[in-house]
């Protein structure tokens, strides 16, 4: 349990519990073994949830310390990953992790969503920084292969999905961050169809590396005569190294570093300043074939860019819940609280202490219940394909939940990931704010998910100012209208039934919420939305915790009873137990606030608009 050398493996996932949720909460098995997943099957989906842990524990755990304190370097305009990662990268695409949901018609293995979203779990609590690389060159080809030329999908799509080419994204600039509409970047048409760009890119995400042959861009910028704001904004694919009429590598592009960011975290991830044209001779080619689509086709990606942020916030906020688990256990300090007056009583573990315990149920409840939350919204993904051309209403029902719960996932995981990660250093005292164990590092890094792939405050927006109205309100009726549900069927349950009280009550609260949150535009209050809305996402998200982790308590409780007694049933009875105990704290602990966050909201409180920008300080 000390200092642990930098290249060791300190990444821990809890196979049990992946199993439980895929299997026994979310019922995977019902859409496996038929279309679009014929050749899905249980023991596919055990071999790859056994499989993809291995390889984050023995290859990109490793090098997440290392990557962490080498960070990247700029040498002679060329940026250089830390020790290890061009190896790692070649052994992930050959082991074919990152293709699992993508198409067989473009190499991968079109799996579930739902079991995706746990692998890229581990890929992103193994090594953060490392999973950005892929991460971004997905993204990137999925764009190409949706609104791609059949021409550019034949030449990007391949070298993109073996790794042979790795991909970034391009948006913001320095006066253009959330404010994306502001861009300036420009694209002049030459005669043979292709473009001239020019401009500045800011923080882009590996936006030079050596871990692929080429690096294929994808930047938005201003064609000539568009309209001002998003709507002018076309999407333009960008080679590193220009690409040949046969396929093969030709000159480099006019795409250069100018410098690359030292940062808080993720250090192992290059953030770059890309210079588009400094010479005048950066060509891009349109994706597809039609101008000023860039915002509606980056729209059609920003969903699965935005789980995928959601999904790194409990990938990292897991592995520092469970290190630190690991550590109360075995840290001795003080005697049992029952006996903190006497100087002879024995030393106990941590973890015997109350407020330990706490912070433990605390980390424990709510990485389990976004996880819940994350494979809930994964599940609905999968339930879209296996509908669609089939039953409309019912992938439509389901299309709609997974709008709704984007938002959510991306900015409750991602605040709650730094919150937990925090509380983690917490319950190691003085050694978790050094760097011999890893809960400072991963503290460092996930304050980044909060930020990017749209601030917090923007996907709260998106919620109120877009998710709740859509398709006429019926979206979010249906997901009050399943909790409702649960709650109707479950109020009586002997033993969970005051806990579904709890839930009844948030629920209601939320309703009203956000019926005041509706009236407030026709009222001409619209301006109390902002300052409503990052409350109102976390109400939610609360509620939506809380009824994940009942129903999964409800599941653990009625599993729980058909053990075998004794030792062949233990581990299971303690698994089921941790399922109820969490979902209990949550409904106890977490849940009620927000009646209180409801009536807050109430108040309709303007002191942060009211206030002078002087009246802030008087420096
Ligand atoms: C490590 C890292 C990696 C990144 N990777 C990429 C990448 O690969 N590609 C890419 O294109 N970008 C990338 N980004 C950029 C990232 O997406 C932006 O930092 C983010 O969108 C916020 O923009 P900004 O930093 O300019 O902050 P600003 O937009 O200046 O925001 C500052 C604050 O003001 C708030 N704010 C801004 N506008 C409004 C408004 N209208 N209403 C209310 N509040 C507002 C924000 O919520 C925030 O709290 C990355 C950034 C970092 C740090």
């Amino acid at each position: 349990m000390s200092n642990a050398h930098p290249a060791q493996n300190r990444y821990k996932a809890d196979l049990r519990e992946m199993r439980f949720l895929l299997f026994e909460q979310f019922h995977l098995g019902e859409i496996l073994s038929q279309a679009p997943f014929e050749a899905w099957g249980p023991d596919e989906v055990n071999m790859v949830l056994d499989e993809s842990y291995k390889f984050c524990c023995e290859v990109l755990g490793p090098l997440n310390a290392v990557g962490d304190r080498v960070g990247c370097r700029l040498e002679d305009g060329a940026v250089k990953t830390p020790p290890g990662f061009k190896e790692a990268w070649g052994k992930l695409y050959e082991a074919g992790w990152k293709t699992l949901s993508v198409s067989p018609d473009h190499g991968g293995q079109g799996a579930p969503h739902s079991l995706t979203a746990i692998v890229e779990e581990f890929l992103s609590g193994a090594n953060a920084a490392f999973n950005m690389y892929p991460g971004l060159a997905f993204g990137a080809a999925e764009l190409i292969e949706h609104f791609g030329t059949p021409e550019q999908q034949a030449v990007f799509l391949g070298p993109m999905a073996s790794g042979t080419w790795g991909g970034t994204m391009c948006l913001t600039e320095p006066h253009a961050g959330s404010d994306v509409g502001a861009s300036s970047t420009t694209a002049t048409k030459q005669a043979d169809g292709r473009y001239l760009i020019r401009g500045t890119k800011i923080f882009i995400s590996g936006g030079d590396h050596d871990l692929a042959d080429n690096i294929v861009h994808l930047a938005l910028a201003r064609v000539e005569n568009a309209p001002p704001g998003t709507k002018g904004l076309s999407l333009f694919i960008i080679p590193k190294l220009r690409i040949n009429a046969d396929g093969t590598l030709g000159e480099r592009n006019d795409v250069n570093v100018g410098s690359i960011e030292h940062k808080m975290g993720i250090n192992g991830s290059s953030t770059c300043v890309l210079n588009f044209g400094e010479s005048d001779g950066c060509l891009g080619e349109l994706v597809g074939t039609v101008e000023n689509q860039g915002m509606p086709q980056m729209f059609r990606m920003m969903n699965g860019a935005r789980i995928s942020v959601g999904v790194q916030g409990v990938a990292v906020a897991s592995t520092a819940y469970l290190n630190a688990l690991d550590y109360a256990k075995d840290r001795k300090q003080g005697p049992n609280y029952t006996q903190w007056k006497d100087p002879t009583a024995p030393r106990v573990s941590i973890i015997q202490h109350p407020d330990v315990r706490r912070m433990l149920l605390d980390m424990k409840a709510r990485v389990e219940g976004i996880r819940a939350l994350v494979v809930k919204l994964a599940r609905h993904q999968d339930a879209v394909r296996v509908f669609q051309g089939k039953d409309d209403a019912k992938a439509s029902y389901h299309q709609g939940q997974v709008d709704l719960l984007v938002p959510l996932v991306k900015a409750y995981g991602s605040d709650q990931s730094f919150r937990v990660c925090e509380t983690a250093i917490q319950v190691y005292g003085g050694a978790g704010y050094t760097k011999d164990y890893p809960v400072e590092q991963y503290c460092r890094d996930s304050k980044i998910f909060s930020i990017y792939e749209g601030t917090n405050h923007i996907q709260a927006m998106d919620l109120v100012g877009r998710k709740l109205g859509q398709a006429g309100g019926k979206n979010l009726q249906a997901f009050l209208g399943d909790i409702a549900g649960f709650c109707k069927a479950n109020e009586k349950h002997a033993i969970l039934g005051p806990l579904v009280k709890e839930l009844e009550g948030a629920h209601e609260a939320l309703g009203g919420s956000a019926m005041r949150l509706l009236s407030w535009s026709h009222q001409g209050k619209a301006s109390l939305i902002p300052l409503a809305a990052n409350r109102f996402l976390e109400m939610m998200s609360e509620v939506a915790v809380a009824w994940l982790l009942l129903e999964g308590a409800k599941i653990a409780l009625e599993k729980a009873a058909t053990l075998p007694e004794g030792d062949a049933g233990a581990k299971d009875r303690a698994f089921y137990e941790g399922k109820r105990q969490a979902a209990a704290y949550f409904a106890r602990s977490v849940l009620p606030k927000v009646k209180l966050d409801a009536e807050i909201l109430g108040r309709e409180d303007t002191s942060p608009v009211d206030i002078s920008d002087e009246a802030f300080a008087s420096v």
